[in-house]
């Protein structure tokens, strides 16, 4: 209940505003949080090993950075949020409203990490035209987008997450195994987050996080 309440004094505006300018969104360093996020992603599909139709994004939040990778290596991008104001941001950056948020310096950024040469406009045409659907979703519920989705995803990815959402480690847990739900089996879970942190600001609203360690995780991902 604490953390429904915290959720309803979310503002998308103020929280990009404090997670994805600078100081954390700085392009010159990877010691700044935001290009080592884009790092560990453009290396992660880089692999080549994940692919498919379908990748669904876990908490998409008001924020596409994290599909920007992700988005060449499937035919369809499903984003979700449990908050209608973080959809409808996400709706407005799709069609291409004026006034939200530019995510310019991080297309360019990525391009430039994953180093072929790819023309911004390019990622950015294809990011809008991949994200197909945005959808409700409670990963607190056993069928977190309230009724499976048909065929299930090739690939899951959450970042930040389902540690800022759960009020301690075994909701943690039993939120990732719902979320299992919905990968098809032999696919692949992406999970990006940070170890040990314990709050995150969103403008009026300071969301607490459940403080994991990384033995956590591993134990709550064997579980599911
Ligand atoms: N993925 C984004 C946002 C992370 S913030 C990023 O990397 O910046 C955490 C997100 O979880 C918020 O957008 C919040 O609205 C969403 N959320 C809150 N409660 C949730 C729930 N029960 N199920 C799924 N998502 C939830």
């Amino acid at each position: 209940a604490a953390l429904r309440e915290g959720y309803e004094r979310f503002d998308p505006r103020a929280y990009l505003q404090n997670n994805y300018l600078p100081p954390r969104a700085d392009f010159s360093s990877e010691e700044f949080v935001v290009p080592w996020k884009l790092r560990c992603l453009a290396e992660t599909f880089a692999s080549g090993e994940i692919h498919g139709r379908t990748l669904i994004d876990v908490g998409s939040g008001p924020t596409i950075y994290q599909l920007l990778s992700a988005c060449d290596h499937f035919e369809e991008i499903v984003a979700t949020d449990y908050l209608a104001v973080n959809r409808e941001e996400l709706g407005r950056w799709a069609r291409g409203d004026p006034g939200t948020f530019d995510w310019s310096p991080f297309i360019q950024h990525v391009c430039k990490i994953e180093g072929r040469g790819e023309p911004r406009q390019e990622k950015e045409r294809r990011r809008r035209a991949r994200l197909r659907r945005i959808l409700p979703i409670d990963v607190h519920r056993a069928e977190p987008l309230g009724a499976p989705l048909s065929p299930p995803a090739d690939a899951l990815l959450s970042a930040f997450c389902l540690e800022a959402v759960s009020p301690d480690r075994a909701a943690f847990a039993r939120a990732l195994a719902h979320v299992g739900s919905l990968l098809r089996p032999g696919g692949h879970l992406l999970l990006l987050g940070a170890l040990g942190e314990s709050f995150y600001l969103a403008g009026p609203a300071r969301l607490p996080v459940v403080p994991l360690a990384e033995p956590d995780v591993r134990a709550a991902l064997a579980a599911a």
